[in-house]
């Protein structure tokens, strides 16, 4: 049985892996722009920096994502070996399962934003929502680097911002980097997650009392960077497949898109205000 509970999130007794197709079909890997690529799948977004010093990762994904990862950054003529450095969005199993795998097969430094890196080491045992649900609990992984808000990561030459963009979770992250292409700085922004999850209290949550504060400085933040390519955890926040659809070879670059990131950007906080409204509301009523 599926029970919908709200667009796109289902209840069920498959995973959300197994229902989420688009979480493990494998997707073309490709230049994004510069020294950035796409290597996730149709929906999972893993993202490749290439240096001359080795290469970036961002986004392990499940823990069956690591060989489609793997065959990626091979496809684009990469060596999965070269990935120095492992980082992430969030401490969600989605985006960070397969990261114990990749530091055995790699010898990756994992790097994590501080308000994740207790779950990300209990593998999501202690999370605010899910720490009860087996499903979302992932391999334990030790954090080689603790970030905190505003830190950078430099590698040959790419220097990468961790933005802290709670709420989420505590410590999810929003990724940017400047990349040059055709001799052009481009400024790429990796959205974190601006979304509250089903089953997410807004309203008198003990475990997470900050929550709803911690939002709102995410969309203050998501609204104050500079943007030309506008990218995320997921595919589906930026519309991924379409844009790829329309890559042509000395075309216009279609991730380049501030006005659709500044119109998600608005429509997110827009539907965080519409759910905490609706709590309160209950929660006054009880
Ligand atoms: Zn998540």
């Amino acid at each position: 049985m599926i029970l919908r509970i709200g667009p796109g999130l289902c209840l069920a007794a498959l995973t959300y892996a197994q229902q989420n197709a688009a979480w493990t079909e494998p997707f073309s890997p490709h230049r994004i722009a510069g020294n950035l690529y796409y290597v996730g799948s149709k929906d999972l977004a893993s993202y490749l920096v290439t240096t001359p010093q080795g290469l970036i990762l961002i986004n392990s994904s499940l823990e069956s994502s690591v060989p489609l990862i793997r065959e990626s950054i091979e496809k684009l003529g990469f060596k999965f070996q070269d990935v120095k450095i492992l980082l992430i969005s969030h401490a969600h199993y989605d985006h960070c399962a397969g990261s114990a795998a990749i530091k055995k097969l790699t010898g990756a430094k994992y790097m994590v934003m501080q308000q994740d890196v207790e779950e990300i080491e209990n593998g999501g045992a202690t999370n605010f929502r899910y720490a009860h649900d087996k499903d979302f609990l992932y391999p334990p992984t030790k954090v080689d680097r603790v970030l905190k808000d505003g830190d950078q990561v430099k590698l040959g030459g790419s220097v990468l911002t961790a933005h802290l963009t709670p709420g989420h979770t505590r410590g999810c992250t929003t990724w940017t980097l400047k990349v040059m292409d055709g001799g052009k700085p481009l400024n790429a922004v990796i959205v974190g997650s601006p979304n509250v999850n089903a089953g997410y209290k807004l309203v008198n949550n003990a475990q997470y009392p900050q929550i709803t504060a911690d939002y709102e400085k995410t969309f203050r933040v998501l609204q104050s960077l500079p943007v030309d390519l506008f990218l995320g955890a997921h595919g589906a926040y930026y519309g991924m497949e379409a844009k790829y659809a329309l890559l042509k070879p000395n075309g216009p670059n279609p991730f380049v898109d501030s006005e659709g990131y500044h119109a998600y950007v608005a429509e997110r906080e827009r539907a965080f205000r519409a759910e905490w409204e609706k709590q309160k509301v209950q929660s006054n009523k009880q």
